[in-house]
């Protein structure tokens, strides 16, 4: 799970990626890295809703080129992005860790303390990355039932 950064932070961490310090890029990262689970585009456009859609959509693209945030998708098949962990470098990601999905609050956790196992695929397939998900309650809706 991501720790509170304070915009200081989030701009060095832009400046470490040459990516130019924007008002918008900074709030997107403040919001997501606030948050312990994945972030859909939907929900940040309602509360960044004075950032337009095609500017989000591109900070998104490009802040997962660079290795700042991952793709995660939610029971809908909606696609969440979360943050990184530090392994994540540009165009090359490393988010094998488990995502959860809680089928009560709808959340989309990522497990990265739990690594995959070493997968051996038949020959002649190279994946470039694996994804498994798991669903049910998270922690705080099972304390809940
Ligand atoms: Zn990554
Ligand atoms: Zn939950
Ligand atoms: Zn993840």
């Amino acid at each position: 799970m991501a720790q509170a950064k304070s915009t200081y932070q989030f701009e060095d961490l832009l400046e470490k990626h040459q990516l130019k310090k924007t008002g918008a890029r900074l709030r997107v990262l403040s919001m997501m890295y606030a948050k312990n689970t994945a972030t859909s585009q939907p929900d940040l456009e309602s509360v960044l809703n004075d950032i337009d859609r095609v500017t989000l959509y591109r900070i998104l693209n490009v802040f997962e080129e660079k290795g700042i945030i991952h793709k995660v998708f939610d029971l809908n098949g909606t696609a969440n992005y979360a943050v990184c962990s530090s392994g994540c470098q540009e165009h090359h990601h490393h988010d094998e860790h488990l995502h959860f999905n809680c089928t009560n609050c709808k959340g989309v956790f990522c497990l990265n303390e739990i690594k995959f196992p070493t997968i051996n695929l038949p020959a002649g397939f190279h994946a470039d990355g694996f994804t498994v998900y798991a669903s049910g309650l998270c922690a705080k809706c099972s304390k809940m039932q």
